[in-house]
């Protein structure tokens, strides 16, 4: 037996036994000759001692020990003289009898400690050193523990487990597609799975009327932070559902999740936000609704008074900021250039001090006296001591979007953004699509399988444009502390429904054939009406460990640039393996 108890198991009760321990050298340390070893595995930290009197062959292997050196030791526990409350083995070591080396280790590119001295790109290369890390052993610990709740809810639920493939189609929408070439087949390719969404409906078709996976999906993206190129989902779908029957099932599954996993209650049932509205408050479809400092309208309140740019936007919006009255000239211009970024794209940023004692001061008292700064104040809500931020433009969405983006970042420097304060919400009623001005065209704002609400059928079938922009859909988005974990809708299941779907999208009859005619040929052999979800699984990690990177809570991940740097991909394949494939390169330009 390599170990009778593993190195974060042994407490006083069982002082006086005599143990196997196996695991990794931590540190040595000598005093008073004495020698100290800190033995780590995943489950501890355990303390053992060789007495200065120890045989010589034992005490040579103790000093003899480096840094990661596997070993077993054999002893007794015994209580320890200056205990160390902080950890939970603290309170014994073990009195060595024997030291096996099991393996020896090459000194570490860095240490392994919470707080390790290893830079990013070091660590990402000796990931598996990485990962003997305590913070990282906690994050794939936390992500087990998901994963198995996950597990039994939907079990729980009469949800069956089914895996779909992952070498299918290509039909970019969205995101671009990973393709493999195939061998036999020259010139054709596979693509792997942007989401399983038409094979988990055609599940629906086939009658398995409660499917889930918790499934690896990919997306060539060029990557934004924190996107990873292959991440994992909770796929899940229902057939015989109204929206609310899938929200009520999966806010049950993330309410157990909260409490089962992280001890936290979150509200029951959970807010509700209509898309309009959190657009129209927050400038977000994922607001982070911890803190307030929401947008109002002012458009009416500041027109007519000789100021040209608020006088012929069409839209003017305000968030009130608490305590900013008391922001210097200094730290007003500089989020004045803050919002100037391209990634904000204002083109300005007007103010409105609500002064404590009672005077207004802004950067346009040119134009507006005291009393319509008050005005102002009043109809954002704003309290003596605030600072109002007014935008304008002629886009009311963009000019929220700006306005939102300037609040959470507001929110973040007030400290408004707890990670320990969870406030999540579900967003629903979504437009059905979205113009592009650029291409000239509709693009599906969930997926092209996402039905239009029964009641704007009939918008859905003019051929206006104005009357397609109000189309709405039973699309929800699962929202938590600002980011989007989860979404999905109710699906079209009338293989007309859904022809119609292609050509609002400007998807001819040829291509949709092409690309999606399985879907709709499945349609006409009875398909229920179906609905369901996914949530994005390492973010759902990330949050919960109150992290804003996915990174940590994947073992395996890739670097921004979609490299593996320690297993060196991608890479090239050789000549023969590219023959064979019938693939030939291009000269490098
Ligand atoms: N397949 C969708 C996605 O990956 C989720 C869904 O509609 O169920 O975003």
């Amino acid at each position: 037996m390599y170990r009778t108890h593993t190195c974060g198991e042994l407490r006083i009760g069982n002082a006086g036994q005599k143990v196997t321990l196996a695991g990794w050298v931590q540190r040595t340390r000598k005093l008073g000759g004495m020698t100290f070893i800190d033995l780590r595995d995943r489950y501890g930290i355990t303390q053992l001692v060789v007495e200065a009197d120890a045989e010589a062959s034992l005490l040579g292997t103790a000093t003899s020990l480096g840094r990661e050196y596997v070993i077993q030791a054999i002893g007794t526990v015994v209580e320890r003289q200056s205990k160390n409350s902080k950890m939970p083995t603290g309170d014994i070591e073990i009195k060595l009898d024997k030291i096996n080396i099991l393996n020896k280790s090459m000194t570490p590119p860095f240490t392994i400690e919470d707080e390790s001295d290893g830079g990013e790109d070091i660590r990402a290369k000796y990931r598996y050193l990485d990962l003997r890390r305590n913070p990282l052993q906690k994050a794939l610990a936390l992500r087990h523990r998901l994963a198995h709740e996950v597990r039994n809810y939907l079990d729980a639920h009469d949800f069956m487990e089914i895996e779909t493939p992952y070498l299918i189609k290509s039909t970019p929408e969205g995101a671009r597609d990973f393709v493999v070439p195939s061998r036999m087949n020259p010139g054709e390719f596979y693509a792997l799975p942007q989401s399983p969404q038409t094979f988990k409906q055609l599940l629906m078709v086939a009658g398995y009327d409660r499917y889930f996976q918790i499934v690896r999906c990919f997306r060539d993206e060029d990557l934004r932070a924190d996107r990873q190129p292959e991440f994992t989902q909770i796929d899940c779908e229902m057939s015989f559902v109204e929206q609310d029957d899938v929200l009520n099932m999966f806010e049950g599954m993330m309410r157990t999740l909260f409490k089962n996993v992280i001890g936290v209650d979150v509200p029951n049932p959970l807010p509700r936000m209509s898309w309009f509205d959190a657009m129209d408050n927050y400038g977000s479809d994922k607001p982070d609704v911890r803190f307030g400092m929401t947008i109002h309208e002012i458009t009416d309140k500041v027109k007519g008074k000789g100021f040209s740019i608020l006088d012929e936007a069409k839209y003017v919006g305000a968030i009130a900021v608490p305590g900013g009255a008391e922001y210097t000239r200094k730290q007003i211009d500089e989020l004045t250039e803050w919002v100037k970024r391209p990634q904000v794209g204002a083109k300005g940023l007007i103010y409105i001090k609500l002064n404590a004692d009672g005077s207004v001061k802004s950067s346009v008292d040119k134009f507006y006296a005291p009393e319509d700064l008050k005005a102002i104040g009043e109809a954002v809500e704003a309290k003596t001591g605030d600072i109002i931020f007014i935008m304008s433009g002629n886009e009311k969405r963009k000019v929220q979007t700006m306005l939102g983006v300037l609040r959470i970042e507001m929110g973040n420097r007030l400290g408004l953004r707890d990670p320990k304060v969870f406030a999540p919400l579900w967003i629903v009623d979504f437009p059905l699509l979205e113009w592009s001005d650029e291409d000239n065209r509709f693009y599906a704002m969930h997926h092209p399988f996402t039905a239009p609400k029964p009641e704007h059928m009939d918008l859905f079938y003019s051929n206006k444009k104005e009357d397609l922009e109000r189309v709405c859909a039973n699309a929800y988005d699962f929202v938590l502390n600002g980011t989007e974990l989860g979404g999905g809708s109710i699906r079209i299941h009338d293989s007309e429904v859904q022809k119609r779907m292609f050509e609002v999208l400007g998807i001819g009859p040829e291509e949709a054939e092409y690309k999606f005619g399985f879907i709709i040929h499945a349609f006409q052999y009875g398909a229920p009406p179906h609905g369901g979800l996914a949530f994005g699984f390492d973010r759902v990690c990330a949050l919960f460990a109150g992290k804003d990177t996915i990174r940590d809570f994947i073992a395996f991940p890739k670097n921004n640039m979609g490299c593996d740097v320690m297993i060196d991909s991608p890479s090239r394949i050789d000549k023969v393996q590219l023959d064979e494939l019938h693939i030939d390169i291009r000269k490098e330009q």
